[in-house]
């Protein structure tokens, strides 16, 4: 049997003792027991989102948690305006779309950063937006987005609430909730808190409430009043997840242990040693301001990406995702987080070195292990 290495960008591998939590009995989730659990859960993870606002799981996967920012605060006819840089942009649109919302698409245009002066002048040509969507670390094209700026920018506008996605960057990039303004920041289990996917979670700030207490667009499972009244006992309005909620326990245990600090640390020489890796193979790296949750290398043009990945798979046992969309068959993916070490890194670099030679892309063996060595292991 071949060693299995995940390195796509959700799902993740989950360290052993996170799964051994989870395989544990059944605990019923309306027990002292299970809610002393949940107690801690939230207390760590307001440490998690840098918070002192409400914090809400939602058993449902990230998708879940961006539905839930939109039915809870703007109403069918009501104006947002989103930052669209790739696929889960888009997503913000289609679920505004879907409940008749008006969506002003700000589009950067595929792996470019977004300019701070054109979502200045369409915030102000639009004084009856209500909302502003932005995208921590846009998954699809590895592409981080300037989060505490653009907050900056929305909190002076008080009609309007500022809204992150933050499920595939939080934990691996910094992210401030409330010093940078974020009014809703929603995430997921299965990226850098090293757990299965599943739950998702959302953060709520003071003046999101006075939207949520108001908005009157029809919701039931995601209707976030349940979710306030009920965690007023650190309770539940519907049947929680508890295996995976015991398994983020650890996971966040972990985390406090290690420091939300060293985590980002972590993610950016990791992320850092296979930029270099790929530059001394001569690959490019996809994203203008590249991320160091998940990183996008272009393949050069004669190589079919996902016939790439499928080998590096099937050979290798190592999971690295292809490209989405527009840039299917172009990039591959390697995510940073999750239950990764160093050799980890070592490992998939090496593995793209010798798959690139299969398809008679000329590297010299060792030169992006090398590079990348040089970043994992100087100091
Ligand atoms: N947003 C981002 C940035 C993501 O990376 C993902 C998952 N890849 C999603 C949203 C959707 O999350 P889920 O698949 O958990 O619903």
């Amino acid at each position: 049997m071949m060693k299995k290495r995940l390195f796509t960008p959700g799902p993740i591998s989950v360290p052993e003792e996170v799964l051994l939590e989870m395989a544990k009995p059944i605990i019923h989730h309306r027990t002292p027991e299970f809610l002393a659990i949940a107690e801690k859960v939230i207390e760590n993870l307001k440490y998690f989102f840098q918070t002192e606002n409400d914090v809400f799981i939602i058993a449902g996967s990230g998708t879940a948690a961006m539905e839930a920012a939109v039915v809870n605060t703007l109403l069918p006819g009501e104006k947002g305006i989103v930052i669209s840089g790739g696929k889960f942009g888009e997503r913000f649109v289609e679920i505004l779309k879907a409940y008749g919302c008006v969506p002003i698409v700000i589009e950067p245009g595929w792996g470019n950063p977004v300019d701070i002066k054109l979502v200045e002048q369409t915030l102000r040509q639009n004084p009856d937006v209500r909302a502003f969507y932005a995208t921590l670390v846009e998954t699809s094209t590895a592409t981080s987005f300037d989060i505490e700026n653009l907050g900056k920018l929305v909190s002076g506008f008080p009609e309007t609430i500022f809204i992150v996605d933050g499920i595939s960057g939080l934990g691996a990039v910094e992210c401030r909730t409330d010093q940078w303004n974020i009014d809703i920041l929603v995430s997921g289990s299965q990226k850098a808190l090293s757990l299965p996917p599943g739950l998702s979670f959302i953060a709520v700030s003071k003046k999101a409430w006075e939207k949520i207490n108001t908005c009157r667009t029809p919701r039931y499972y995601l209707d976030l009043k349940k979710y306030k009244k009920a965690m007023e006992k650190f309770d539940f309005p519907f049947t929680m997840a508890v295996s995976l909620v015991c398994g983020l326990n650890k996971s966040l245990e972990n985390i406090k242990q290690q420091g939300l600090e060293n985590l980002w640390k972590v993610h950016k020489k990791r992320a850092l040693a296979v930029r270099k890796a790929a530059t001394a193979m001569g690959l490019e790296i996809f994203s203008k301001a590249p991320s160091d949750a998940v990183t996008a290398i272009l393949l050069p043009q004669e190589i079919d990406g996902e016939k790439f990945c499928s080998d590096m798979r099937k050979e290798f046992g190592m999971s690295v995702a292809g490209g989405q969309d527009k840039l299917k068959g172009r990039v591959i993916r390697i995510s940073h987080f999750g239950w990764q070490d160093d050799f980890d890194t070592i490992s998939v670099v090496a593995g793209i070195e010798v798959m690139l030679n299969r398809y008679n892309f000329k590297v010299e063996l060792g030169c992006g292990v090398r590079e990348a060595m040089k970043i994992l292991f100087s100091t």
